[in-house]
């Protein structure tokens, strides 16, 4: 047996797979794109050969043959240790990581219908690996398990009771993964232990939620059923009246293309005319477009309103965090939301702001913040293999 922790995440058309030593240093990572199409491509990071596919190459060929790369590397001798699969939805099944078994896979296909572009490819993932590692313990790590700590008030709509009870809608969040890291992370820096840190976490990527942790553990966050619901995103909508799909279908539009606006043509794309990418969206507005600036305007006017809104479920505040790649990297950004949070207190260096808060173990908030800002770079893989290491050892 190799003491490698192989790292899984399945998207929808793609998959990232990450190879860990013992001690959690990663040691190779690679990527597979546009699978079950004419031109499936792979590549390990940093190779300039691509690693040659099956034409309409599937998950499990793609993962062969990454594997089968790593091994022609040296990277990897006989079965991993572990493997640790990212898995979107995990219901109120799943409150942690779940070592996988027929019954942990039928209950991951179970939540499906919660998560019906995600559950089934991370499926399709999960099936290969054991396929390939009949022997390795695999893991499951969900995206919605960290959120399972939210009261009532936090998650449930104000519908009909039976709409909860039968069919499950209820706010699940998600990014959950990266939130706990954030929590980890935080009290790391803070010089605390993460059962008594209370931070506000705010991860903004291509998709953006934000979350409440209460001494270590998540009360209240802003996805919701779907990781649609909360804040602005590249190119979701984030919150909108419901009353919106009403009036849309009296203008003619289906049930599908409301949903497909919603997620695909919406958010900083929808708001801009031009990109889903900050970093372009930034440019832009410096050479006057004005649509671009209004983009950035609502995205950080949203986020603010949230940062304040998550205040109602905390009795103290450690600091407010951000990450992701816009949170990690955008100095903007964070200086507009924060920008509107005068009267909470809070206030940003503009020079360690300026330097992501590399300067100064993440801290980007000036001596006279009332709270602590920080920068902090996400690291869901890491998470995953710790995890996925931890179930396989006991
Ligand atoms: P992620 O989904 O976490 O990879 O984040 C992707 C987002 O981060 C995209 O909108 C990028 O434009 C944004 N991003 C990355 N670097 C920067 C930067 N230096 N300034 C603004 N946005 C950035």
């Amino acid at each position: 047996m190799d003491e490698s922790i192989l790292v899984v995440n399945c998207g929808s058309s793609s998959l990232k797979l990450a190879l860990f030593d013992k001690h959690l240093q990663k040691k190779a990572s690679a990527l597979a794109e546009k699978l079950g199409k004419q031109d499936a491509s792979a590549r390990i990071s940093g190779d300039q050969q691509p690693v040659q596919l099956p034409a309409d190459a599937n998950y499990k060929q793609a993962l062969q043959a990454l594997i089968e790369a790593f091994r022609n590397r040296d990277l990897l001798s006989g079965e991993p240790m572990a493997v640790g699969h990212r898995v979107v939805h995990g219901g109120e099944t799943f409150r942690e990581a779940a070592l996988i078994s027929p019954a942990t896979i039928s209950a991951i296909r179970g939540c499906a219908d919660l998560a019906p572009l995600h559950n089934p490819v991370n499926l399709a993932g999960i099936e290969a690996m054991r396929a390939l590692f009949p022997t390795t313990p695999q893991v499951a790590v969900f995206d919605t398990a960290y959120h399972q700590t939210l009261p009532q008030r936090a998650y449930r709509y104000a519908l009909p009771e039976h709409c909860y009870k039968d069919w499950g809608i209820r706010r699940y969040g998600f990014h959950g993964t990266s939130h706990y890291f954030m929590a980890q992370e935080a009290a790391r820096l803070l010089n605390k232990t993460p059962a008594t840190t209370s931070i506000i976490s705010a991860h903004l990527g291509n998709g953006c939620s934000i979350t409440a942790i209460k001494d270590g553990l998540s009360v209240d966050t802003s996805m919701g059923l779907t990781p649609l619901e909360g804040l602005v995103m590249g190119t979701r909508s984030g919150d909108v009246d419901p009353g919106l799909f009403d009036y849309l279908a009296s203008r003619g539009v289906s049930a599908d293309q409301a949903h497909h606006m919603l997620n695909n043509d919406s958010g900083l794309l929808g708001l801009s005319g031009q990109t889903n990418d900050m970093r372009s969206l930034c440019e832009l507005a410096d050479h006057g477009h004005e649509p671009s600036s209004l983009a950035i305007d609502v995205f950080c006017f949203r986020l603010a309103r949230y940062l304040g809104a998550m205040t109602a479920s905390l009795t103290h505040l450690d600091a407010v965090v951000f990450t992701g790649g816009i949170g990690e990297n955008s100095a903007r950004i964070r200086a507009e939301t924060i920008r509107h949070m005068r009267l909470m207190g809070l206030e940003l260096d503009p020079e360690l702001n300026r330097h992501n808060g590399k300067l100064s173990d993440g801290r980007i908030n000036s001596p006279d913040s009332r709270f602590p800002v920080l920068v902090i770079p996400t690291n869901e893989e890491l998470v995953i293999a710790r995890e996925a290491g931890r179930m396989a050892a006991i």
